[in-house]
């Protein structure tokens, strides 16, 4: 492996890390090339939600393979994503008519931004600044890379970074200050608050109550601000219902969906948008077309898997299987809570994180030494930190399950004889 002239992801090549050589995958397992059959504990990365190799999506693809692969997007068009974009706004909330397609979150978000900062141009106002919430994370291009948290991760772009207005954690307690501090940030005229809706995933999975989203919500529409919400990690059933603004009946100016809009099988992302962002850019200045493209936008087949994950999606009993996996991860964090090694259980819809008590500075070790633990078990889980977070796909079983969480269980109990 280490003469392979692959250059890795968030990878220390120097550590010299095994990096196994997956050959084919099916439902929540992952089989490499030593023979063995991997549990998908984390969705591939968050992708994959009805299962690895869906056969509905791979005959979706299949088909449109032999049809048409690619054709440029500006001022042409093909029926995959016509038929998305009709999909989409019908399952979508109404008030968001429109849709522009790009290939992930962190392009999905660009968009987002982009688009807020024309509609700013459009109605005479200037306005740029952008508001997040702390700990957030939208992406590693340097756009979305500025709205997100600084740190270790980032470190070396920073002097590239725009500047952002941080809004504290909403953290259990400490709500008002949250929304004080929004209210005073809004009131300055800001462009956009960008959110990700009731779970902030790559930020260390820190959930928040859907009172506080809707009354975000609240401040920015009484102040004008737009509001961006990134689902690219919590749409598609992950928090429970189709997307987690849902839960607070919040409606967004902007929405960014990727990792699941395909099911998980091929890179797409979309950004949708109200009427009045829409129309911000409509007239017959080309000044003020939306300046924004990728050479595989609405990639025919892209689109195709998606509207797979669409008719999956109305065909069957996916909202089921969604509240099924919740209970059934919820038997299993009950029991695993109970361990004197592990804070601040906690869940939402799908999702599981705690936390593994550790001592200090000992801590920064513990999640290379958990990744391996967990390899050597046939588990894909990939903690952030001391977080130990299970978002598998809809379809695993519960001996699956069993394993991931008995794995969990064995790390504290190491954990304890080490320390
Ligand atoms: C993963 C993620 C992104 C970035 O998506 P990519 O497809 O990896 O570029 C953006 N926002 C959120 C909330 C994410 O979880």
């Amino acid at each position: 492996m280490s003469d392979s002239p692959v250059w890795h992801p968030f990878t220390q090549h120097g550590l010299r890390e095994p990096i196994p050589l997956v050959t084919h995958a099916e439902g929540a397992a992952l089989y490499t090339s030593d023979g063995r059959r991997i549990v998908d504990a984390i969705s591939s990365w968050w992708v994959t939600t009805h299962g690895h190799a869906n056969p509905t999506i791979m005959a979706a693809i299949a088909e449109q393979a032999g049809t048409l692969d690619q054709i440029i997007f500006a001022g042409w068009t093909h029926q995959p994503a016509e038929d998305l974009a009709r999909g989409l706004t019908a399952i979508m909330p109404p008030e968001l008519t429109r849709v522009f397609f790009s290939d992930s979150g962190s392009t999905s978000v660009e968009c987002a931004l982009k688009m807020a900062l024309g509609y700013w141009l459009d109605r005479g106002e200037d306005r740029h600044r952008i508001l997040v919430l702390e700990h957030s994370y939208h992406g590693d291009t340097i756009g979305a890379m500025s709205v997100g948290a600084r740190g270790v991760f980032n470190r070396a772009y920073a002097p590239l970074l725009f500047d952002v207005g941080t809004i504290p954690f909403p953290a259990a307690g400490r709500e008002q200050a949250t929304l004080d501090a929004l209210e005073a940030a809004c009131a300055a005229h800001p462009a956009a608050f960008i959110v990700e809706p009731l779970l902030l995933g790559a930020g260390g999975m820190h959930i928040y109550p859907p009172h506080v989203l809707a009354e975000m919500r609240r401040i920015c529409a009484r102040h004008d601000v737009l509001f961006i919400a990134d689902e690219v990690m919590t749409g598609w059933g992950r928090t429970g219902t189709l997307l987690a603004c849902e839960q607070a009946g919040v409606v967004p100016d902007i929405l960014c969906l990727s990792k699941g809009l395909t099911g998980g099988a091929i890179p797409l992302a979309v950004t949708m948008a109200t009427e009045a962002i829409y129309q911000a850019h409509y007239g017959t200045d080309r000044a003020r077309m939306f300046f924004h493209s990728s050479s595989y936008t609405a990639n025919p087949i892209a689109c195709a898997a998606a509207n797979a994950n669409l008719a999956i999606w109305r065909d069957e009993p996916v909202r089921d299987r969604i509240a099924d996996l919740a209970a059934r991860q919820a038997t299993r964090l009950e029991a695993l809570a109970r361990h004197p090694r592990i804070a601040n259980a906690r869940q939402i819809g799908t999702i599981t994180a705690v936390e593994l008590r550790g001592e200090d500075g000992y801590l920064s070790q513990i999640g290379p030494r958990l990744l391996a633990f967990f390899g050597a078990r046939d588990l894909l889980l990939r903690p952030l930190g001391n977080t130990v977070y299970v978002m598998p796909p809809y379809c695993i079983d519960d001996a699956d399950l069993d394993r991931i969480y008995a794995a969990i269980g064995e790390a504290c109990d190491r954990l304890g004889h080490e320390s």
